[in-house]
């Protein structure tokens, strides 16, 4: 069972190809800011807490995400024996956390993706998700600040995962179907998911990009 790290710029499509991911593989989708999301609105004492972070485009503090997100990859464990991890870890204390938990639990990640795109490009699909979905997160000051949050914190994981030797870099700055056959194709080499071939029918779209 595949067993994923997404690992993404904001705006490179994480989101979007985790949750197609998941849909090939039968492997738990557990989203970060998806349930950093769902906490704020609740309205919680936590989620008021949470949104102190993420509106102003920091990371949570990585206590809080541990709180917030091992429930759910206990039960992705229990439920499927594996997951596509969107969003975290997010920096090296996170990493090397998250390394020990899934050791702990037999669960340890087999695969990392990385998805790049272009800067402006990153900045031009977020801008048009705020006219879709108005994420509070999602204005210019405040994307240009994820940006650089993910340069300074996220990406020293990317050279930390390439020498593992379980990261694959891919471009999203071409057709969807694309990224989706290169994907399928690495897992399938490395034999993390059943060798059936990758068609493009099999590379069906993702609904909306959510990153
Ligand atoms: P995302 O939906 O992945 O773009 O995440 C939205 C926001 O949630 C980020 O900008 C952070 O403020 C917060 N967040 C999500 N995942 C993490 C994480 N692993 N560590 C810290 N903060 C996170």
């Amino acid at each position: 069972m595949v067993r994923v790290i997404m690992l993404s710029p904001p705006g490179a499509g994480k989101g979007t190809h985790s949750r197609w991911l998941t849909l090939q593989t039968g492997a738990a989708h557990i989203s970060s800011g998806d349930l950093l999301r769902a906490e704020v609105a609740r309205g919680s004492d936590l989620g008021r807490e949470v949104a102190a972070y993420t509106d102003r485009g920091d990371l949570v503090p990585d206590e809080l995400i541990f709180r917030i997100l091992a429930p759910a990859v206990v039960a992705a464990a229990r439920d499927t024996g594996g997951y596509v991890l969107d969003g975290f870890p997010r920096t090296m204390p996170q990493a090397l956390r998250a390394a020990q938990f899934g050791a702990d639990l037999a669960l340890t990640s087999n695969a990392v993706i990385y998805l790049t795109a272009p800067e402006e490009e990153l900045v031009s699909r977020l801008l048009d998700r705020a006219g879709r979905d108005g994420r509070a997160d999602d204005t210019l000051s405040v994307v240009k600040h994820r940006l650089a949050v993910f340069a300074k914190e996220t990406a020293p994981l990317v050279e930390y995962y390439r020498g593992r030797g379980i990261l694959l870099e891919l471009s999203t700055d071409r057709p969807e179907l694309e990224v989706q056959a290169d994907l399928l194709d690495w897992l399938e080499a490395r034999g993390l998911i059943p060798a059936v071939g990758v068609s493009p029918e099999r590379a069906g779209p993702a609904p909306g990009l959510s990153c």
